[in-house]
């Protein structure tokens, strides 16, 4: 399996060296790991003057799977917009035509109180965001900004979606409701969108080949609702781009530990590029302060979506569920009465619990 391993800039690369470390310790159990490195974002500009190299984009063409850190540094921030860090992300995503970006929502019964919810709403909550991210209101044409025939400037986008492109992101929800708890919600907003009316309907109709699962549909105003008032409703939201943007940031927030979020974001073969939420940080990269855990378990994603290794997967989840319940805590999510560990010393904490 070959892995690209793209660790980024500021706490890029430190937790990358602790999610791979964690692969290094499941390889040869049936899974023969082959990691090649290469420069993105920040690094990939000081490397070869470009966020998204062209070394870079082959590698990762050529690879399975993509392994990514984080990118971005206030050093970049003064570069011209083609040239900063995050456009070498963006570019690397639609390259690899990735259109299925799936964000879970997972809270640890002990990491209850980082919410700013109650912990009775939050604790053990364990969603799955589908969000479709190549199409809708984000790329729709037309598009722009122009002066009306009142004479008056007037934006415009267009809201768009093929049949095509809902029915390859609802059968990946639909497959990942398979894999967990085969209930599937998906959102849009069919009483006023056509968009969401033909959303909906091909999604009834691909629904059709997965008997198993239970299919639900909600108006995303009433979602967002849902999301605060009763989150451990829900085990798979499938989404559109823009919809899909707004929920899975509220959902990420319903956890309050940036640091513990994996992503990922897979194409047509299942292949994908996978990722922590969180950003560079770079306010504590380089003092061994990060939380690895948000890479660890997008490492863990990776083996359970691209490469079907399920049973792995489960592993280095537990690993990580174990390693919380003995109260090791990066600075992150300390809270007294646990144990403040280092960004290696959780990742060798992992291993040990491997
Ligand atoms: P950020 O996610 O980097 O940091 C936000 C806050 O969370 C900071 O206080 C940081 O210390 C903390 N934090 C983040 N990850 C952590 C971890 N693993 N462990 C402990 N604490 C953690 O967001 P920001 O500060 O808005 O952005 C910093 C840089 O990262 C910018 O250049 C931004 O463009 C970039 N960025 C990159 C990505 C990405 O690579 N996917 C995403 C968001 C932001």
């Amino acid at each position: 399996m070959k892995i690209a391993v793209l660790p980024g800039d500021g706490i890029g690369p430190e937790v990358m060296e602790q999610a791979v470390k964690v692969l290094q310790a499941v390889s040869g159990q049936g899974f023969e790991i082959e990691l090649q490195y290469a420069a993105i974002g920040g690094a990939g500009y000081d490397a070869a003057g470009d966020p998204l190299p062209a070394a870079t984009l082959k590698l990762a063409r050529a690879a399975d799977a993509i392994l990514l850190g984080a990118v971005g540094g206030f050093k970049y921030d003064s570069l011209p917009r083609p040239m900063r860090p995050e456009q070498g992300l963006l570019r690397i995503r639609k390259e690899l035509n990735l259109f299925a970006n799936l964000r879970p929502a997972q809270l640890y019964p002990e990491l209850a109180d980082a919410s700013t919810l109650k912990p009775e709403v939050v604790a053990g909550l364990d969603l799955m965001i589908v969000r479709e991210l190549t199409s809708d209101l984000y790329f729709g044409q037309p598009r722009g900004i122009h002066v009306n025939a009142d004479g008056e400037r007037e934006g415009y986008n267009t809201m768009r979606y093929t049949e095509s492109e809902v029915r390859r992101v609802a059968h990946i929800g639909l497959q990942i409701a398979m894999k967990r708890n085969k209930k599937l919600c998906s959102v849009e907003k069919a009483n006023v969108l056509e968009t969401s009316e033909l959303w909906r309907e091909v999604v009834i109709e691909t629904a059709k080949q997965y008997p198993e699962v239970e299919l639900s549909h909600m108006y995303v105003d009433n979602a967002a609702m849902q999301l605060v008032r009763n989150p451990k409703q829900f085990d798979v939201i499938l989404t559109g781009n823009i919809f899909g943007d707004i929920l899975s940031d509220e959902a990420s927030m319903l956890t309050g530990s940036i640091g513990m979020l994996g992503s990922a974001s897979l194409d047509q073969n299942r292949k994908g590029m996978y990722e922590p939420i969180h950003g560079s940080a770079p306010d504590i990269a380089g003092k061994d302060a990060a939380n690895p855990l948000a890479t660890i378990l997008s490492a863990a994603m990776m083996l359970r979506y691209t490469f079907a290794h399920d049973a792995l997967a489960d592993r280095i989840e537990n690993a990580v569920r174990k390693t919380i319940s003995a109260g090791l805590r990066t600075a992150d999510i300390h809270t007294p009465g646990t144990t403040r560990i280092g960004c290696a010393a959780m990742g060798d904490a992992v291993v040990a619990a491997l």
